[in-house]
Order: structure tokens, then C-alpha cells, then sequence
């Protein structure tokens, strides 16, 4: 492991049997049709320069690897190591050494600019399971939001997880990368359980860094000052981060806060959780969302805000944890630091049956179009 190979995409293509528009061949950017979407207008494009493929119909892309576990000429789905390793015994397919970016000597968190890069070709290497999407659906998103908003599931594959980490630090740095660390010369992604990765993003639709939301939340023992010991339900959401891998390299995130919607709204809606913000605006027509990663975590609340500049701020913290003290206390905080930055602040309410504003919309849409189905009926 380490030594990444990066095998010639065009070669790769040619085995696959994908169709090319021959006289793009010697291009720099050699264009196909694409695979994934049937597509007959050769809009996928093949990129010599960065040995990378990207079709501008249905946004799919990625490398040799990827397309090879698709399209390989034994027609078999296959994961990435194993198309990597496959394609180790292609004697037509090319090898490239791929430059790497120089290296970064301080520990910092890596600029917004390369961090959103990075993470997004992280992503561009994983897949999101079905469980996951069925999930997502059930949310209220639809397939094509959920493929926009790049949703994946974590690789808790070890093998697989190496392989997309080999992939990606034979193209990138990763020092200053939250949810990364090195031992011995070889990056590693941090082991998660698995779950859905989402990612949290600015005004700028960059990724500031990615969440996860695990399948099943962990289990904490904790000591009662009475000396038992109770098993707690942990976290379900947690940074892809890698703080706990500080001595080799690992680097922690902040609490950044996801910015999703239309940035042009003089209307911010103010909530906690990036997928609940994600679904809420897709719910909503798109309305301006941020999401809180937990209703305590401020710090880059008064810098969002002031970038987003809205009139009127409405908050909507789930209604069941309201009674919680430290939620109010939160409430509390959060409404001082905006309230000086808007002409109007207020706090929705709405029945206790719907636990978030997600709940409340995807609740009003069902109810909606079940009237409809009743009323086509009569
Ligand atoms: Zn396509």
C-alpha cells in the first residue's frame, strides 16, 4: 500500500469498451459517451491532463478505477480495490506517475478552497448505498437532490477505505485534512462506523468539512456520581475529523455551521443538523437554511450571518428539546448574537407531534398530496 498506481484512463476506456469519438483521441480532453447515463452526445469527457473523466449530462466521474468497476469487459460490479487490482493484470493499460502537490509543513487546517477540492474528489471515489439513499428518500429529498448534494456512505471496508486514501494522496497532500493522519509514510482515513457522510457547506456551496451520520448512534458507558455505571445512547452525528490521530498528523475540526439554499433570500431559517437543514430547504422551495452542528456550537454563527446579511431570522430548533435547559439556554444565545444583525427575529413554533421543521414540512407535503389522492378519488 502507498504506492499508488494510476492507470491510464483512455487505455482503460478502450477495454471497457466505451464508445470515443475518435478524432477527439489525441486531445487533451478526449470525449465519450457516457455509460452511466446511456448518453448519445458524447458529453462525457476524458481528461488526459488529470487522467480523470467527468460527463457534463449526468455529473458522474471519476478515474481508470472507478470506470473500470463499472465497465469492466467481464461485465461484473466490482469495488474499487478489486478494479485496482484487476487492473494490475491489464498488460494494455498504461501507468503514470502523478505528480504530488508539494508537501505543507505546518499542522493547520487546510484553506477552504483546497479542502473543498479534496473532499469533493474524496467523495467523487465513494458510492452511496442503497439502505442510505432509501433513507435519504424517505427524508423527503428526491434522487436528483440527493446526487447534487453529494451524500455518500463511509467506507467501513478497511481495504477499500486504504484504496480511495492511496487514490487521493497520490494526487493530493493531505496534511492539514480533518478525518486524515499518517503513520509510517502512509495516509490513512480515520475508522468511522458506518453511516451517511453529508457534507457541510459555506455561501459559497464549497465543503467546509463532512459529517457523518451514523447508522447506530454509539453506545457510551458512563459512571453516575452514585458509582453505576448506565450505558447512553452517543452522538449521532460526529466531523469526519481526525483529532484523536493528532500524533500522526490528524487534524480536528471547528464547528462550522452549513449554509444550504437560496443565498440570495433576505430570509435566513436558522436549525440544527446539515441534513435536517438540507432536507428542510428542498421541502421548502429552496428557502435559506443554516444548519447548527449542535445547538451550542456558535463560534462562526455571528461571521455566517453577517455574510448572509438577511432581514428577518427564524429559528427553528427542534420543538421536543425545548424543555431541555441547556437547549434554552442555547436559545437564548443564539437569538442575542443574531438578533442585532436582522430588523426581525422570531422563533417558530409548531405542534410537538413533528419533532424538527423537517419533520413539520415533509408532514405537510404527505398530508398534502394525500388530500390531492382523496379529491382525484371522489
Ligand atoms: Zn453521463
Amino acid at each position: 500500500m502507498g504506492a499508488y498506481i494510476n492507470f491510464d484512463l483512455i487505455d482503460t476506456a478502450e477495454l471497457c469498451g466505451i464508445d470515443i469519438r475518435r478524432s477527439t483521441l489525441s486531445n487533451d480532453e478526449v470525449e465519450a459517451r457516457c455509460p452511466y447515463c446511456c448518453d448519445h452526445r458524447y458529453r462525457m469527457y476524458l481528461s488526459r491532463l488529470t487522467n480523470m473523466f467527468y460527463c457534463h449530462n449526468c455529473g458522474t466521474g471519476g478515474n481508470a478505477v472507478t470506470l473500470y468497476s463499472s465497465f469492466n469487459p467481464k461485465g461484473v460490479c466490482l469495488k474499487n480495490y478489486e478494479s485496482y487490482n484487476a487492473l494490475l493484470n491489464e498488460p494494455s493499460v498504461g501507468r503514470h506517475d502523478v505528480p504530488v502537490q508539494p508537501e505543507k509543513s505546518n499542522a493547520q487546517i487546510r484553506e477552504i478552497e483546497e479542502r473543498s477540492e479534496i473532499y469533493t474528489e474524496l467523495l467523487k471515489l465513494l458510492r452511496l448505498e442503497k439502505e442510505h439513499c432509501t433513507n435519504l428518500l424517505n427524508r423527503g429529498l428526491d434522487s436528483e437532490r440527493i446526487a447534487r448534494n453529494m451524500y455518500r456512505s463511509f467506507p467501513t471496508d478497511n481495504a477499500e477505505r486504504q484504496w480511495i486514501c492511496d487514490s487521493l494522496a497520490a494526487r493530493y497532500d493531505l496534511h492539514g485534512m480533518p478525518g486524515f493522519y499518517r503513520t509510517d509514510g502512509i495516509w490513512h482515513i480515520a475508522a468511522f462506523k458506518s453511516g451517511i457522510l453529508i457534507p457541510i457547506r459555506n455561501k459559497q456551496n464549497l465543503i467546509q468539512g463532512l459529517q457523518i451520520r451514523f447508522d447506530n448512534p454509539p453506545v457510551k458507558r458512563v459512571t453516575t456520581p452514585e458509582g453505576i455505571t448506565i450505558e447512553k445512547i452517543g452522538t449521532r452525528f460526529m466531523w469526519l475529523s481526525s483529532s484523536k490521530q493528532k500524533k500522526f498528523e490528524g487534524t480536528s475540526v471547528p464547528s462550522y455551521i452549513h449554509i444550504t439554499g437560496n443565498r440570495d433570500s433576505d430570509t435566513v431559517y436558522l436549525t440544527e443538523g446539515g441534513l435536517k437543514s438540507d432536507v428542510a430547504s428542498y421541502l421548502s422551495g429552496d428557502k435559506l437554511f443554516i444548519g447548527l452542528t449542535g445547538v451550542q456550537n456558535t463560534g462562526f454563527l455571528k461571521e455566517v450571518i453577517s455574510s448572509l446579511s438577511p432581514k428577518r431570522i427564524v429559528e427553528a430548533v427542534d420543538m421536543d428539546v425545548r424543555s431541555n435547559p441547556q437547549v434554552r439556554k442555547a436559545q437564548v444565545k443564539i437569538q442575542a448574537i443574531c438578533a442585532p444583525l436582522c430588523e426581525t427575529y422570531k422563533r417558530l413554533f409548531w405542534p410537538i407531534d413533528q419533532k424538527g421543521i423537517d419533520d413539520l414540512l415533509l408532514f405537510r407535503k404527505l398530508k398534502k398530496e394525500y388530500e390531492e389522492k382523496i379529491r382525484k378519488g371522489n
